[in-house]
């Protein structure tokens, strides 16, 4: 059955071909959501979503950027004239050690990853808050969980796990509105941010690790924000849900 129907979902990072939100799009679309996809470039959205079907619309937003998200809000609003599911997806990495991190890169890194997740939710909480009702999903780790170690950096741990904060805090605050917020944990996905990134050797020493000794793929992560913006998880926020083959296991 559609565990979405008649649902507006506003998903970020969502335009990369092979990435982690537009399989969950895609999923979306398959149980009655119309999707609103939002990445750096308008086109590329646009056409991201169109390839889904022609009810679904594609912004250009970046998420560190508070006017560009509350316009994204507000245009979805007068388009759909509602929005029930947030998936803050979008996040960037940067391979370097601690020592390596300069100021750029660190702003950077917090900016996407944590920054987003705020100024995003800021722009539809309002609207949610009129509905009495909404589900935000944050994009997370296990690298805020172990502390990296897999390709992102320190600053990518550190914002990776201020976002399971942000969250829980959030989840917290708008529980009375109807509002759920969790988060997801995610090991390693073959996604565009990883690939050809990881040498061969390493690569055979992570997945020898991993108990389901595979590497997760999009779907695998957009099951579970299935999961976490249906009514399957009514009475699930402030959660944080492993999508990790195992390999964290607390
Ligand atoms: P991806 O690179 O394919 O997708 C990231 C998307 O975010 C891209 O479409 C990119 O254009 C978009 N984006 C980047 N900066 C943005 C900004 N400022 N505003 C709006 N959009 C922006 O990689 P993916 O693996 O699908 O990543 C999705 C999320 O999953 C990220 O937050 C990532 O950190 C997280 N994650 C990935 C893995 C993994 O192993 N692939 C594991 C854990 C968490």
């Amino acid at each position: 059955s559609l565990l979405l129907q008649g649902k507006v979902a506003l998903i970020s990072g969502a335009a990369s071909a092979r990435g982690i939100g537009i399989a969950t799009a895609q999923l979306f679309a398959r149980h009655g959501a119309r999707v609103v996809i939002l990445d750096l470039d308008e086109s590329a959205a646009a056409q991201a979503a169109a390839s889904i079907g022609p009810e679904h619309r594609g912004y250009g937003c970046n998420v560190t950027d508070k006017a560009a998200c509350e316009q994204a809000a507000e245009r979805a609003v007068a388009e759909f004239g509602q929005i029930d599911i947030l998936i803050n997806n979008a996040g960037i990495t940067q391979p370097v050690k601690t020592l390596e991190i300069d100021a750029a890169s660190w702003d950077r890194v917090l900016d996407v990853n944590l920054r987003g997740v705020l100024y995003l939710s800021q722009a539809v909480i309002p609207q949610m808050k009129r509905q009495q009702s909404g589900a935000i999903t944050c994009m997370s780790s296990v690298s805020a969980q172990r502390g990296g170690g897999i390709l992102g950096g320190p600053h990518y741990s550190a914002a990776k796990a201020g976002v399971l904060g942000l969250a829980k805090a959030m989840a917290r605050e708008f529980g009375p509105n109807g509002i759920r917020v969790n988060c997801v944990t995610p090991g390693l996905i073959q996604t565009d941010i990883n690939a050809g990134k990881i040498a061969d050797d390493k690569m055979a020493d992570i997945i020898a690790g991993i108990p389901l000794h595979r590497m997760g793929s999009a779907d695998d992560v957009a099951g579970t924000y299935l999961f976490l913006s249906s009514g399957l998880s009514s009475y699930i926020t402030g959660a944080v849900i492993d999508v990790n083959g195992g390999m964290l296991i607390h």
